[in-house]
This record gives C-alpha cells, structure tokens and sequence, in this order.
C-alpha cells in the first residue's frame, strides 16, 4: 500500500467527521459517500500499480532484448573482423575451446570435419596443432616460425585477459616467405660473390708467394707475373664496381629518373663510345630505326643496358661480325634489338644467362674479362621500368636481344 493510498483513505474519513459533526448531514447518507470515495480510491490505486507493473515489465522486456540485440551485433561484428583479416587467425576461450578461426585458416587443417574443436584436440597440420597447443597452455605471448608446403609462416599467440583473470588467446600467422626468399637469394648472393673474388685472390696469393722466395731470380716469369697480378687485380676491380652496381638495382629500393626520350639517341651515344673497339675488331654497325616514337625511361639506366649489351655483341662476336640495332612499334609496345653476328648461345643456356655470375664458357670469359653480372644488371633495370627483355640465338650463327617498353 502507498503513501498516497493511506492519506486518500484518512482525507476521506476527517472530510466525513466534518461533515457529520459540523454540517449535520444524514449518518446513513454520509456512509454511504464514505463506502463509494473508498471504493473509487482502491480502483484507481489499483489501476495505476496495474499500469506501474506493466510498465516495469515492458522495460524489462526491452532491456532484456537490448542486451541480446547487443550480444548478438558484437558477435556478428567480431565474425566480420576475424574473416575480414588477411591472415590465418583462431580465437581460443578460457576453456581451450576453438571458438572461431577464419576462411584463410582452413589450409592449416588436416581434415574439412566440423566438430567441435578444442586447444589439445585438433586436426590441425602437426607444426600448427603444436603451436596452438602450446599457445593455449602458455598464458603468454609466443612467436614460431612454421613451415607449410613450401610456404614459410610466423606464427603469434596473444593471451587475452578479462579482469585480469585469463580467457583465451588469439593466435595469427603471418605469411613471411618472400621475406625467407629474399633472404636465400642474399646467402645465395654472398656465396657466389665470394665464390667470385676468391678465384683471382687465390692466384694473386700464389704468384706474391713465389715471387717473395729467396732463391726466386728468374727476370722473365717475374715480368709475367707481375703482369698478371695486374691482370686479376683489374679482374676484382670489375667485380667489386658489378657487385656496387647490382646492389643499387634492388627492385624495391631503384629509384628511377624517367623522361620520354627517343631511345634510339641512347643508343647511338653507346654505340659512339665503343666506336674505336669496332674499328679495330672490323665490326660493321648497322642502323634500322623504325620508329623514333619517345618511350618513358631513366636515360641514365638505359645506357648501363645497351653498353651491356652493345660490349657483349663485340665481346662474343669477333672480327668481321655485323651489329644490328634496330627500333620499331608494335601497338603499345616500342621494341629496340640488338642483333650480333657471333658465335651464338646453345638453347639450353639461354634461360641461365641473366642469372648473376653465370658464364657459359667460364674459361673463354675469364679471358675476354666476363664475370657474368652484365645480364644480370641488364634484367634488373629491365624489371624495375616493368618492360620485358628476351633473347634469342642460333649456335655459330649469332644472337638476339629484345628490349620490350609499354606505353
Ligand atoms: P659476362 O660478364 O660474362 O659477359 P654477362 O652476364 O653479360 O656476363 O653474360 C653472361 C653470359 O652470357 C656470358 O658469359 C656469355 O657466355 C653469354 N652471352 C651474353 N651475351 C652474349 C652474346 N651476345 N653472344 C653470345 N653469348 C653471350
């Protein structure tokens, strides 16, 4: 019972004593008023705590549903996130249980089943089920590289704490093997390059070791040695200055000064610095421009290809050989080749030429001054302008390269 429903009922019954002592009016008549002001005041009460109750269940009726409306939109939310994620990801509960794990996740499982699946019992591929294992256990953060099919990962375990008191964790793999392969290719590198300098440092050592021998008196292979250190000397300077000139061509870092320009202009100022060599080799240059159409290239990395290109047409040409530079347009696509008369490239050596340090008579180009990262720098420049270089040869007959630029 209310307040107001006691002073209703006692406001009642002073109005009734006043107005049976004071105004005199009929007993009978005056209980009578009395029995119905009551009965109006207890239905009214009653309706309003009706009204009240229903009111106070409405609210908590559209509580209730506000909260699982909520629940229900995190969820869907969190759903969308952990697919949304480029990257393999499992979300584990405080229980250990496998409460979700996303599209990118599925190439870590052994089997496509569905049951439910938990920290310890998983069917997940052996490195990944040790991993998530381990990370559920752990309570801490964990990192692993794990290898799958070739393909490298990092995997990362985040422990999730509610309250301070521990409920899961998040464990994600981060594909890294570009990074891996980047890093072969630099052992690869750093092998061959040593592989590279030890040959003439080894043969200078040798002739320094004879020549510093007491009894050594011996005038005429004095004369020679000497010239030969020099030789190799040269040899490791050209090696040393290559393997500066490669290192600058990574393709992520080469920061190319493009200009349109007629490409045959870089050609002819190469061909003009090498013009004296030709001479004295009886080398023929001849010239088939077709197009003069101005492509987008870095001019200066341009004639580091063509004098690449151009000393290999000479070097493996010889006397008496006949170069052919030629320019024409093909859609959108300008092409410059330079052909050679020479001795040619067997078939099977054709896809390993532009690999670094690879050489196809090692001895013949140790003797023509070859360390085989001319190609390789050729590519390099080629790659980093997207264009696309080929080549094409006969054996004894001669040989082709072709430049590609889009427009
Ligand atoms: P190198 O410094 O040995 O010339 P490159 O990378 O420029 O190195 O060339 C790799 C190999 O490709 C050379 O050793 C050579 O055997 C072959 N080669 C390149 N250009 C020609 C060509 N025009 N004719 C024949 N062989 C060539």
């Amino acid at each position: 019972m209310t307040k107001r429903y006691l002073s209703q009922l006692v406001l009642i019954t002073l109005i009734s004593l006043i107005g049976l002592s004071v105004f005199g009016i009929n007993p009978y008549l005056m209980v009578f008023l009395m029995v119905i002001a009551f009965g109006i005041v207890i239905y009214d009460n009653d309706r309003n705590y009706q009204i009240k109750v229903r009111q106070d269940n409405l609210e908590l009726t559209n509580r209730v549903r506000s909260t699982s409306n909520d629940a229900h939109l995190k969820h869907k939310q969190l759903v969308t996130l952990v697919s949304n994620i480029p990257l393999p990801l499992l979300l584990i509960d405080a229980e250990g249980k496998i409460v979700m794990y996303n599209e990118q996740f599925e190439i870590f499982k052994e089997s496509k089943q569905s049951e439910a699946l938990t920290y310890s019992q998983n069917d997940f591929k052996t490195g990944v089920h040790e991993f998530v294992f381990d990370a559920y256990l752990m309570e801490s953060i964990r990192q692993k590289a794990i290898e799958d099919n070739g393909q490298h990962y990092e995997a990362i375990s985040v422990p999730v704490y509610s309250n301070k008191v521990y409920s899961g964790c998040v464990i994600l793999f981060q594909d890294i093997s570009r990074i891996k392969e980047r890093e072969e290719m630099q052992k690869q590198f750093i092998a061959d390059a040593s592989h590279e300098l030890k040959t003439p440092i080894a043969a200078i050592k040798g002739m320094v070791e004879i020549l510093n021998r007491e009894d050594f008196d011996d005038e005429a292979t004095r004369k020679d040695f000497l010239i030969q250190i020099e030789k190799e000397n040269e040899r490791l300077e050209q090696i040393v200055l290559g393997l500066l000139e490669l290192s600058k061509l990574n393709r992520d870092t080469l920061v190319l000064q493009r200009n349109m320009i007629d490409f045959t202009q870089i050609a002819d100022s190469c061909a003009n610095s090498f013009k004296e060599t030709m001479k004295k080799e009886h080398i023929t240059l001849v010239r088939d421009y077709q197009s003069h159409k101005p492509v987008f290239v870095d001019a200066a990395k341009m004639t580091i290809v063509i004098n690449n290109l151009l000393s290999n047409a000479i070097k493996y040409s010889g006397a008496g050989s006949i170069i052919t530079l030629k320019s024409l347009e093909a859609g959108d696509c300008y092409i410059f080749s330079i052909t050679d008369t020479g001795k040619g490239i067997a078939a099977e050596e054709l896809a390993k030429i532009f690999e670094r340090f690879y050489r196809i008579d090692k001895d013949r180009a140790r003797f023509s001054g070859g360390i085989g990262i001319g190609l390789s720098i050729v590519k390099s420049i080629i790659d980093a302008h997207d264009a696309k270089i080929s080549v094409k040869s006969e054996l004894n007959s001669g040989t082709t390269f072709v430049i590609e630029l889009y427009y």
